[in-house]
């Protein structure tokens, strides 16, 4: 969790997802946005992280109007590793005032995960940090933090659980 833009403005968020593994996700792969390159994605680099950032996209389209934030100017972007701070799989950076958001989403060359898995665990990013930005107004604190992280994880999961019934 960081706090590093809060000193320049009040209303610049940013937090960041912390690792779960997949095992305690426990979640099925949904139809419609999935690889049509077969269980193991496309061989090539470069057309797995073309890929991957396409599904990112019209994941993000999906849950931002499901989630109701359409007023919002929101991008994702994979970036690498060291663009993260340790032990997570994503972040976002918001700004209230001109309503826009940057999601970082860890990129498939950062991936250990099968492709499939790999999109699975990027969607769970995706959510978790809308749902991080669908509660932006509430008042934050270093001690609420970690609940909040919490919180917003079993969100999250309920949320994709649910979608894919
Ligand atoms: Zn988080």
């Amino acid at each position: 969790m960081l706090r590093r833009n809060l000193a320049a403005s009040a209303f610049l968020g940013i937090a960041a997802y912390l690792f779960i593994p997949l095992s305690i996700l426990g979640l099925a792969l949904g139809s419609g946005l999935t690889p049509a390159a077969g269980a193991t994605g496309p061989a090539a680099p470069q057309e797995r992280e073309a890929r991957a950032e396409k599904f990112v996209s019209a994941k993000l389209r999906l849950w931002q109007e499901r989630l109701n934030l359409t007023d919002w100017h929101i991008q994702a972007n994979l970036v690498r590793r060291r663009a993260l701070e340790p032990q997570t799989l994503g972040n976002i950076h918001w700004d209230t005032d001109t309503k826009q958001a940057t999601i970082g989403v860890l990129s498939t060359y950062d991936y250990k995960l099968p492709f499939p898995e790999m999109l699975e665990d990027m969607e769970f990013t995706v959510v978790h940090e809308l749902v991080h930005l669908r509660l932006a107004s509430l008042p934050r604190s270093d001690a609420s933090r970690r609940v909040e992280e919490y919180a917003v994880n079993e969100l999250a999961r309920a949320l994709l659980k649910l979608a894919k019934q």
